[in-house]
């Protein structure tokens, strides 16, 4: 009988167990919990804050009592594991609620201690709440029933502004900090701005570029010398690997502080696996580790290790961390890697910024979206894509996601046959268009340029054409543009001098077939990718000399 013990009980800890005792039910199965909890709900939480999930059971999946009655599991909760001897083969157990300890042998042993919050040190940061386990939500939401005047969150991630949301769904006025000068880093700047003024829109008070420096009797300090009163502060400024034990066990941790694993989630001991956020996982771009901490990871590699302790055949899957987020009205999703990524690994790609209709636009209630695709110019595969929009970003990422699994180029995306009628989608759909575009740009029938291009064009002598309609153009358009409509553009050649020129119109589609046009009668031009409406989002229009809409 083989002895499987098993080290957190919730995503990838829980999946582990329960898909080890399906394939054997002779296996002695114990998982050790520290928490209160198991097998509970750590992405519905913030939703608890907020009370869109009302009962804090909704959030608890499962408990030992019903894992045993199912699975003939044995789970301890509020049991943890205070070391490991590799060598004997044995983990040391503390009872947290009597305080006795023994110890527990092992022949596999699964490490699934998911990971830390990073807290800071700085001046009272002890005052300051986490979110990660139920025991930390309860303390939040124990705060927020005391009505607090006024909350901050650090850290403009994932995680803080699901909680910031959650917060004025309360009508708690809140403040969020982020030290970087742009919300949800895995967006690109241009598509992260949507976020930010989604963000003011529903009254948060949102600073970026600035940081946490202190915590006091009056609420924070930031690294500006700006006070700010509050009286719940939560900081979600990312995660830490949890290696306590894998560190006192001898295991490897690797270059990114996870635990190092192998394509089978195996440690650098052959007995002990290691699965979701505490372990490190291959990146699919480059290989090399990252830390990805997403629960469909930790579910699937949980699953993975188990069926390789039970003699199964497995498959390494490495990850593109696809993930998504609520904020308010907007969805946000991406997949792979953003541009900025790819130009600190030095990789050129092809960019593409769309932003079509969730259906089509004849049938009520289309909805736009921004969609940004990055392109690896020489295999023409897709390095990653953004999506920031309401009605069916989801579905698009996750058409490019599965896209990328399966190593199909970006051109590819316009064979896709993806389900369609008017209030599903388009018959060229978004994704279908990211494809045809993307076999434009890499056959050379585009050349475009991105919204930071545009000044180092102009100042290299580039003209600049606004060829959407005068309507469009009096209510706002980039300065120093002359507007020649896409359909004027014949009769009035002879205002386009001998040099090049780079077109845009509001979304790109109009300045592509303006470019191609002109390309044809001899003018070299060039179409600013996402058109206006890109640029309009990009740092550069608003540090640029910008002619606001209806000035
Ligand atoms: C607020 C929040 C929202 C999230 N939202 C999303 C989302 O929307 N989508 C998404 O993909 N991911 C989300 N995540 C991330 C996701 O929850 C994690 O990636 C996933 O839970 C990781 O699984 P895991 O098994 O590695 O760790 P966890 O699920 O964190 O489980 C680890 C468990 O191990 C226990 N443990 C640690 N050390 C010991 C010890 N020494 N002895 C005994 N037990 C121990 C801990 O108590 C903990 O319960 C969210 C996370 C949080 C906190």
């Amino acid at each position: 009988m083989k002895r499987i013990v098993i080290i957190g009980g919730v995503a990838g800890g829980m999946s582990a167990a329960t898909r080890a005792r399906r394939l054997d039910p002779e296996a002695s199965i114990v998982v050790l919990e520290r928490s209160g909890y198991v097998s509970y709900a750590n992405c519905g939480l913030p939703y608890y804050v907020g009370g869109v999930i009302s009962e804090q059971s909704d959030l608890l999946l499962q408990t030992p009592d019903s894992l045993h009655r199912r699975f003939r599991l044995d789970v301890r909760v509020s049991t943890e594991v205070i070391g490991i001897d590799a060598q004997a083969q044995l983990v040391m157990v503390r009872d947290r609620l009597d305080g006795t300890e023994y110890s527990l042998p092992y022949d596999y042993l699964i490490l699934s201690p998911g990971a830390q919050p990073i807290l800071p040190t700085l001046p009272g940061i002890d005052r300051a709440l986490t979110l990660r386990t139920i025991e930390d939500v309860t303390r939040i939401a124990d705060a927020v029933a005391g009505a607090p005047r006024h909350a901050v969150v650090i850290g403009g991630g994932f995680i803080g502004i699901e909680t910031a949301e959650n917060l004025i769904h309360r009508g708690i006025p809140t403040t969020v900090v982020e030290a970087a000068d742009q919300v949800l880093t895995p967006l690109d700047p241009e598509m992260a701005v949507p976020v930010a003024a989604e963000l003011r829109r529903h009254g948060i008070d949102l600073r970026l570029g600035v940081a946490l420096a202190e915590v006091n009797d009056t609420g924070v300090v930031l690294t500006d010398g700006t006070s700010i009163d509050a009286d719940l502060v939560i900081v979600a400024i990312g995660v830490r690997p949890d290696v306590t034990l894998a560190k006192a066990a001898g295991v490897t941790v690797g270059a990114r502080g996870g635990i190092a694993v192998d394509a089978i989630g195996r440690t650098s001991d052959a007995r002990i696996y290691a699965i979701g956020d505490a372990a490190e996982k291959a990146d699919a771009l480059d290989g090399d580790a990252v830390l990805v901490p997403l629960a469909n990871i930790a579910n699937r590699q949980g699953r993975m290790v188990a069926d390789h302790i039970m003699g199964r055949p497995v498959r390494h899957i490495p990850t593109i961390g696809t993930a998504i987020v609520k904020v308010f009205d907007l969805v946000v999703a991406v997949t792979g890697w953003n541009e900025r990524r790819l130009h600190a690994a030095h990789m050129e790609p092809v960019i593409i910024h769309s932003h079509p209709g969730s259906h089509a636009g004849y049938y009520p209630g289309a909805e736009s979206m921004m969609l940004k695709l990055c392109i690896d110019p020489q295999t023409q595969l897709i390095l990653g894509a953004q999506g920031v929009g309401t009605e069916g970003v989801d579905k698009r990422i996750d058409v490019i996601a599965t896209a990328m699994r399966c190593g199909l180029t970006a051109p590819g995306l316009a064979d896709l046959e993806l389900a369609y009628a008017p209030p599903f989608g388009s018959a060229k759909d978004p994704v279908n268009m990211l494809g045809y575009m993307a076999d434009n740009m890499l056959s050379g029938l585009t050349i475009s340029a991105q919204w930071y291009e545009l000044q180092d064009l102009l100042d290299q002598g580039y003209g600049l054409v606004d060829v959407r309609t005068p309507g469009e153009f009096a209510a706002g358009s980039i300065s120093g543009a002359v507007n020649i409509p896409v359909d004027e553009i014949r009769e009035r050649m002879t205002e386009f001098a001998d040099n090049p020129v780079l077109v845009f119109c509001q979304v790109g589609q109009r300045g592509h077939t303006a470019t191609t046009l002109l390309r044809e009668l001899g003018v070299p031009a060039v179409n600013l990718d996402g058109g206006y409406k890109t640029w309009l989002n990009s740092p550069a229009a608003f540090s640029a000399d910008r002619a606001l809409p209806g000035s």
